[in-house]
């Protein structure tokens, strides 16, 4: 079995963070990956000190996975709050629609408006189960709406979590709006206010898809702006889009070299639109070989040439190639079990 990051530190999270009832062996569980989406799987193994469970998902895939990244189906029946594992107080715990999960109302993030009608609420996690998506959130409809409300407030608290000297992982692998794990360079978009990482799938502002390693965006979060999230492209440079477009097939592709022509051009001009070059977008196809290649050649600090390595000169790499902790093949296999899981959920 592989193995996300050793999970360190998990006591540190607020006692606000989800801490779902206790997963069983075998039982059939929703678990979020580093994308912020929820996949179905399989619980094998419990390791109740790290708090993680091995959990094996319908590509038979085994993977340990944090407790706060679990979510079971059962409610168990018990009338404890999914929260805090305590019974109700003077008012009975409001049940989720959805997963029939009981909260206190203080409990849940954002707390629960006394004024709801009880019948029809739907929980944080059921909202982001329905409305995350690969590509940038819903934007309409009732479920964005709801989720829009729910991301003003974190499920966790920010200031607790220790974070790496560039601020690029935190060792409780605590991100976003969802509280799910993640890596930074997988398509994930940083708050230029309060610095946190957050999942393509959780955002409602992008028009375009994100690419691999992508942070030539200003992007302020919901909890920041107390509302929608804002977001503009940086401008672009032809260094940029070459740094861009081999950095996305080296994560893709998991290589080093790609050929000029079939690969590094054919990918670009395959993608320009969504590629948002502001003033470079309007270069007529002709033109745009020259300037990448000329950005390619000219700037050794951040690209190789196959030419130096003794192989065909028209191939090009990153002098630095980016990495990851968890395997991206991972997500790619697992694409279709998204819509298995949201109908078994509704
Ligand atoms: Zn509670
Ligand atoms: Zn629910
Ligand atoms: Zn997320
Ligand atoms: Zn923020």
């Amino acid at each position: 079995a592989s193995f996300l990051p050793a999970p360190k530190g998990i006591s540190k999270l607020s006692p606000k963070s989800p801490r779902p009832a206790v997963s069983a062996e075998g039982e059939d569980v929703l678990a979020r990956w580093s994308d912020g989406l929820l996949y179905l799987g399989n619980v094998k193994r419990v390791d109740s000190i790290k708090q993680c469970c091995l959990v094996r998902f319908e590509d038979n895939s085994e993977f340990w996975v944090l407790r706060k990244d679990i979510h079971s189906f059962s409610s168990g029946g018990e009338e404890v709050c999914c929260i805090c594992d305590a019974p109700p107080l003077k008012e009975p715990l409001v049940n989720c629609l959805k997963c029939r999960h009981g909260y206190h109302p203080e409990c849940h993030t954002p707390p629960i408006d006394p004024e709801v009608d009880p019948n029809s609420w739907i929980c944080r996690q059921c909202v982001f189960a329905v409305a995350t998506k690969r590509g940038g959130a819903l934007k309409r409809g009732r479920f964005a709406r709801l989720m829009q409300i729910m991301k003003v407030r974190l499920p966790y608290q920010l200031s607790s979590l220790d974070w790496d000297l560039q601020h690029l992982t935190n060792q409780q692998q605590c991100y976003c709006y969802c509280a799910g794990p993640g890596e930074w360079n997988l398509k994930m978009l940083q708050c230029g206010s309060c610095g946190q990482w957050f999942h393509e799938a959780c955002t409602q502002c992008l028009t375009k898809p994100l690419l691999y390693g992508d942070r030539f965006y200003q992007f302020q979060c919901s909890v920041c702006t107390n509302g929608p999230e804002t977001v503009q492209r940086l401008p672009m440079t032809w260094v940029d889009l070459a740094h861009l477009v081999l950095y996305h097939l080296s994560l893709c592709c998991k290589r080093k070299y790609f050929d000029f022509d079939h690969e590094i051009m054919s990918f670009a001009n395959e993608n320009w639109e969504s590629l948002l070059l502001g003033t470079l977008s309007d270069t007529p196809r002709q033109d745009r070989c020259q300037n990448l290649l000329n950005a390619l050649n000219s700037h050794k600090d951040r690209f190789v040439s196959g030419k130096e390595i003794k192989k065909k000169k028209c191939l090009f790499g990153l002098q630095v190639r980016p990495t990851t902790t968890t395997t991206t093949t991972k997500m790619k296999q697992t694409l279709f079990y998204r819509n298995n899981h949201t109908t078994r959920l509704l």
